[in-house]
């Protein structure tokens, strides 16, 4: 009896000691399995965490690359961001698969006897802890998704804005791009990066940049718009003739100078620009840069008292100016038209400028008109060398100039055309019109002397075409030319034509010096106005992605978190625009789940230089067999086992000479033994030179690769390989990829 009362105490003691075993036992179980799976989890999101802040702030560092076709960077959230995610969720399933490794080999040590529930925590914590993590980068992911087309979104929106608005001004400022070399009209300029001298075609607000864009030499930041001062970079027409930033930024002012040859073109614009040098001119006058040359010819050329150069060159450059009167400074287009370029071949390019023009000055030459020339046959012959009339009859000169006009389409009536009466300082004609003046209105003399003399045809053609007349007579020189005398010419009235225009054009003499601007001085930009993004600019631009993307990823698991509970919730999340499946190759799930095996990897995601991890087994395996296939024989034979490499010296040697090829098929997840990692692997191999214990036959290799563990590096060891080998045909095409 008291045997049998021992015998069950004992029982019920044994039963007691085996519950609290088995329940210790799961106890450690659980504890290790939550500390494993906190500790993987949070290397993994460490890891992650630290590649991705990184990549961010140095906006994908050496990995961003210009986008073709333009010399520049494109916005960084609309593409380069993805690259960098990727990035990141490589980096984190690497070092999560290395933390595994690690569990694994600390699972060895506990697997047998008591500790065991320890081991299979261990395992099982890292698997755990990588579920979890590739859970919250599918989770992140989306939200990257989501805010990348939320900031795209807002990003077109703001760049259409923009374009609109840098068109908009364009138009009520009537600024517009046009070459004053070579008269072409354009949409837009070619930029010219100062610090590298990359051109960039399209400099507006778009994929390259909102407000500004990165050029390519990381050495600036240009404006993509006027409003933020585009102007000031240098700019080019597409033909490449510089222009100064002046143009396209002021309102055109393009005056055409039209007579026959020797009409009196180039020393009529000569004098005026002379007298628009007189401070009391009331328009202020700077010629831009391209053409100052020309200018300071023109200028000096009066000033020494001889005669400009006749316009010879058709293709002559109209002269550029910066004009202010009493408003907004202008940029003045003098265009000194060669007397037969509309009336010949090259009629074209005259033609396009001549529609546009702002205002035209017709030069008469009175001793071209044939009444005139007869009337003083003897004082002409006997001063020819001084006067050069010219052979062009004006009424022919007019009928072409009007052909010109109606043929591209002007509108005549809206045009103001000055008659200018040059050379008036010869053979009394001044006194003539001093005279006229007296009994007629003072600015009707020049049109009174005309019909008196023979040109009542050309005043009555010319008053049925145009509504805005001014007639004028000057005395360009005023004096007659004399190779002899060097004083300096006085033109007279020569800047009355000129400030006729002008003034039709609302552009008013002012009188106040203060209030000229020289805007086009200040157009003038090098690189270092256009500094790239400073690194406070851009942690600040990181932030407000970052807050984006954090904003973005919790709407979802606020939904996952209360979706069990609330239909209203789950309809939120349904309604919640989560980009498409499509979105490429971030997909999470398969990329977080690559952690070990390699598999989707991309090949030479791990060749970074920011990957400071330990390669993993598998990487270890898959970069020998490719620097193999690459003729990379010593770096194939660095990542093999000291023990290999002690035993085989003249490998490197041999390989060289073999030359092999390898097409890898596949390499799958490793298992571990002891300080062994055992990788399953299937790949094509040939030598395409035949040499000593070579092979050049096609060979299929499968079965199991070893890998040492030497230090804290996986090395591949083939003296524990276990393949089976075929040989194929020698056309199989897996031996010539
Ligand atoms: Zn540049
Ligand atoms: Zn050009």
């Amino acid at each position: 009896m008291d045997d049998l009362i021992l015998g069950l105490l004992a029982l019920a003691f044994a039963a007691v000691v085996l519950t609290f075993a088995l329940a210790l036992a799961f106890a450690v179980l659980a504890a290790t399995m939550v500390a494993t799976t906190v500790w993987a989890f949070g290397a993994g999101l460490a890891a992650f965490a630290r590649d991705f802040r990184t990549s961010v702030v140095q906006r994908g560092g050496a990995r961003r690359t210009p986008r073709a076709p333009e010399p520049a960077f494109e916005i960084y959230v609309l593409h380069q961001v993805f690259a960098d995610f990727r990035h990141a969720v490589e980096h984190a399933a690497s070092v999560l698969g290395a933390t595994r490794q690690r569990l694994g080999g600390f699972a060895q040590q506990y697997q047998s006897g008591p500790t065991m529930p320890v081991s299979i925590g261990a395992v099982g914590g890292g698997y755990v802890g990588t579920g979890v993590a590739g859970l919250l980068g599918m989770v992140t992911g989306l939200a990257v998704g989501a805010a990348v087309l939320v900031i795209g979104a807002i990003s077109w929106l703001v760049i259409w804005l923009l374009r609109t608005a840098d068109a908009l001004r364009r138009r009520v400022r009537h600024a517009s791009y046009e070459c004053p070399t070579d008269h072409e009209r354009f949409p837009l300029p070619v930029y010219i990066c100062p610090a590298c001298g990359a051109e960039h075609a399209r400099l507006v607000p778009g994929r390259w940049g909102i407000f500004k864009r990165e050029c390519q030499c990381g050495q600036t930041a240009l404006p993509t718009t006027v409003l933020a001062g585009r102007q000031r970079i240098p700019q080019r027409c597409p033909s490449g003739h510089s222009m100064s930033g002046f143009l396209g930024y002021a309102e055109n002012l393009p005056i055409a100078i039209v007579g026959g040859p020797s009409a009196g073109k180039s020393t009529f614009l000569a004098a005026a620009l002379l007298a628009l040098d007189d401070p009391d001119a009331g328009v202020f006058l700077e010629p831009l840069s391209e053409s100052r040359d020309a200018y300071a010819r023109l200028v000096d050329a009066m000033r020494a008292g001889v005669t400009p150069e006749k316009t010879v060159d058709q293709r002559r450059p109209a002269l550029v100016a910066e004009v202010q009167g009493s408003g907004r400074s202008r940029a003045l287009y003098a265009y000194d038209l060669a007397g037969e370029v509309y009336a010949s071949e090259d009629k074209v390019r005259g033609l396009r400028f001549l529609a546009r023009s702002a205002g035209i000055a017709m030069l008469v030459d009175p001793f071209s008109i044939r009444r005139v020339a007869e009337d003083r046959a003897e004082e002409l012959a006997a001063q020819a060398a001084q006067v050069l009339p010219s052979s062009e009859d004006p009424m022919r000169v007019y009928e072409r100039l009007l052909a010109t006009l109606k043929e591209a389409g002007a509108n005549t009536q809206e045009m103001p055309i000055a008659i200018v009466l040059a050379k008036s300082d010869a053979l009394g004609i001044e006194q003539e019109i001093q005279e006229l003046a007296q009994t007629t209105a003072d600015d009707r003399a020049v049109r009174t002397w005309l019909e008196a003399n023979g040109a009542g045809n050309l005043v009555r053609a010319i008053e049925q075409d145009f509504k805005q007349i001014g007639w004028f007579s000057v005395s360009a020189l005023g004096r007659m030319p004399d190779p002899s005398d060097t004083t300096p010419f006085a033109p007279r009235r020569a800047l009355a034509p000129l400030l006729w225009i002008l003034a039709c054009r609302h552009v008013k003499p002012s009188h106040d010096t203060t209030a000229v601007s020289h805007t086009a001085q200040r157009l003038v930009g090098s690189a270092s106005d256009f500094p790239p993004p400073s690194k406070r600019a851009r942690n600040r631009n990181t932030i407000a992605v970052l807050a984006a993307i954090a904003a973005l990823a919790a709407v979802p698991i606020l939904a996952l978190s209360t979706g069990g509970h609330s239909s209203q919730s789950l309809a939120a999340g349904g309604n919640f625009p989560l980009p498409s499946t499509g979105q490429g190759p971030y997909a999470p799930g398969t990329s977080s789940d690559s952690a070990g095996t390699g598999k989707t990897a991309p090949a030479g995601a791990a060749h970074h230089p920011s990957h400071t991890s330990v390669p993993a087994a598998v990487t270890v395996l898959r970069h020998h067999l490719e620097d193999l296939d690459h003729g990379d024989y010593a770096g194939a034979f660095a990542l093999m086992s000291a023990a290999y490499r002690s035993k085989n010296p003249s490998w490197v040697g041999d390989r060289a000479t073999a030359d092999p090829m390898v097409n890898i098929i596949r390499i799958d997840a490793p298992s571990y033994r002891a300080r062994n990692a055992y990788i399953y692997v299937q790949f094509y191999a040939r030598d395409r030179n035949p040499s000593p214990g070579s092979d050049t036959k096609c060979r299929r290799f499968e079965g199991v690769a070893q890998l040492a563990r030497e230090g804290r590096a996986w090395r591949y060891d083939p003296s524990g390989n276990d393949y089976s080998v075929s040989v194929e045909p020698s056309d199989d095409p897996n031996c010539h990829p």
